[in-house]
Formats: structure tokens, C-alpha cells, sequence
């Protein structure tokens, strides 16, 4: 399947060519789908990272959509871009970035294509796209690598200041034990799945234990759920991960460890968009070398 995402996109890819961002990358081309609705920011760590609602593009020739959500996630292009310069500045190698540069009013890659493009083809191309680069750099990272990490990284503004982190599972799903949280029924559901058969922890040891990446949020003085401090979202609403997630990840068995990140309202002020990155990679950093091991990750020491 995901070779022939691989191909749609070849097919697809219209212009192929530097920006700005490229001195910065160096060796690393950046691509663009048609009509640059779609950014492609090749890496070279098997860490993948996706963000979908900060575009800001309107083109007349895509209709506003009629139903489904439309807020924008200010503040998460700003964050992944930084994150990609905090990588390359302490690793010397950098995450592969894809970004949606259509407002969500116009395209929502963060659902299925029905509900995401509703009928208009030239939307629908930018969905192949965007989800055909996902695919394209999480299968670059399994075959140099044999892991894969995919982050799908958004904003919300539920009232409560922490980090949402979605790995498929639901608000009552994490209520429940850590007994009934390690059952293979939710396991198989969860955006973990991968990570657990190569770990030596639990499901539940995973989602919210000591080494989960709530508790390194911890560590940095961030707030998260799932986490050690807080199991569970409680009475607040959640967003326990979306389509990105789900298929990249849950759908598709193929090795990937997917999370998504909804990072509060005041990690995305413009002012704070570096410290935020800097947080994000030290966790992502730290996780890669406790979950998927020292001989895997001597590429980011
Ligand atoms: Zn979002």
C-alpha cells in the first residue's frame, strides 16, 4: 500500500525545487506538491513529523468546505520549522517535516478524503500528496532505520494548560486500569502497537508510566495527558487522535509509532515558539534514546 501512496506522489509532484529553508537544511531539497499546496521537508532521522492546520493558503479554484471542523493550530508551523533547526543545530540531522500550507476551511488533511477534500479534485490531490510524503518518509526512515517516529502536531484550547497526546485511545479507554489498558483488544487500537512489540513495558507502562513521553513532559515542567500526574483527561475534553494518527500508524502495521501532540494556547504564542521547540526535540531526543534503543539512536547522540 504504501509503495503505491510512493508512486501517486512522483506522479503527483509537480515542482520540485529549493526555498529558502533549503540553506539552512543544506543538503536537503525541499518539495512541493502542486501549486506549492503541500511542503515536503526531507530529513534524515526516522522521526517524521506532520502539521496540518496551520496553512494559510485560500485559492478560489478549491470551494470552502461545507461541514467538519475549520480552526486554525496557529503557531505549529512556526514550531516545527524551529524544531527542525533545534535538531540540525544538536544532532547535526534533522526530522523529515510535512506541512499543509491550505487553510483547514479549504482542505483538512487530518481526516478521511470524503470529509477532507469534500469532492474537489484539485483538494484531493493535495490530500494524496501530503499524506503520500507521510508515507514516503516513514518508509525511508523503516528501511535506513528499522523505527520509525511519527508526531502529527497540532494546537487546541480546551480550558485546562497541558499537552493533549493522542495514541488512538479514548477519553474512557484511559479511565480505565492499567490491567484492563494492557488488554491485546486496545492494544490493537492504539498508535503504540508498534513500539510495544519491540519494548520491553507495557501498553500501559507506554502510555503513561515513568519513561512515557508525559513523564519527560513532566520532567521539563509541562503539563500532559496522558502522563504519571495525570492518567487520564478526566472530565476535560481530549482530542485522542485523529485520521493522520490512526492510519499511519494503527491502519497500517507496518512499524511506525505514531502520536499526536495538541499543544495548549500558550506554548504557540509567537514569542514562545522556540522555547516550545526546544522543549519539544530535548523529549523527543530523550524518548528516542530510552524507547528505541542505544543502537538505534547513535545517530542522535
Ligand atoms: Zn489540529
Amino acid at each position: 500500500m504504501k509503495k503505491l501512496f510512493l508512486i501517486v506522489v512522483m506522479l503527483c509532484v509537480g515542482i520540485s525545487e529549493g526555498s529558502a529553508q533549503q540553506s539552512e537544511l543544506k543538503q536537503h531539497q525541499v518539495v512541493f506538491g502542486r501549486n506549492r499546496f503541500v511542503e515536503y521537508q526531507p530529513g534524515d532521522l526516522p522521526i517524521v513529523i506532520s502539521v496540518p492546520h496551520d496553512g494559510h493558503m485560500r485559492p478560489e479554484i478549491i470551494p470552502d468546505r461545507t461541514f467538519g471542523v475549520t480552526m486554525r493550530d496557529n503557531g505549529t508551523q512556526d514550531i516545527a520549522r524551529d524544531i527542525i533547526i533545534e535538531f540540525k543545530r544538536r544532532t547535526g540531522n534533522s526530522p523529515h517535516v510535512i506541512f499543509s500550507h491550505l487553510r483547514r476551511k479549504k482542505l483538512d488533511v487530518n481526516r478521511e478524503e470524503f470529509e477532507a477534500a469534500q469532492d474537489n479534485e484539485t483538494a484531493g490531490i493535495a490530500w494524496n500528496e501530503y499524506h503520500g510524503f507521510i508515507d514516503s518518509a516513514c518508509i525511508r526512515s523503516l528501511q535506513t532505520y528499522g523505527i520509525c517516529l511519527l508526531i502529527d502536531l497540532h494546537g487546541q484550547n480546551h480550558p485546562e494548560k497541558r499537552i493533549e497526546i493522542g495514541y488512538c485511545l479514548e477519553n474512557e479507554d484511559l479511565t480505565l486500569s492499567d490491567e484492563a489498558l494492557n488488554d491485546p483488544l486496545l492494544v490493537e487500537k492504539s498508535s503504540l502497537r508498534s513500539l510495544l512489540r519491540r519494548s520491553t513495558m507495557t501498553h500501559a507502562e507506554l502510555v503513561r508510566g515513568s519513561k512515557s513521553i508525559g513523564a519527560l513532559f513532566g520532567e521539563h515542567g509541562v503539563r500532559s495527558t496522558p502522563s504519571p500526574s495525570i492518567p487520564a483527561p478526566g472530565s476535560y475534553k481530549f482530542f485522542s487522535g485523529g485520521y493522520t494518527i490512526y492510519r499511519h500508524s494503527v491502519e497500517d502495521t507496518s512499524g511506525v509509532t505514531g502520536m499526536q501532540f495538541e499543544l495548549n494556547p500558550e506554548l504557540r504564542e509567537s514569542g514562545n515558539a522556540s522555547a516550545t521547540a526546544a522543549m519539544l526535540t530535548d523529549v523527543i531526543i530523550e524518548y528516542m534514546k530510552i524507547h528505541f534503543g542505544r543502537n538505534n539512536t547513535q545517530y542522535i547522540q
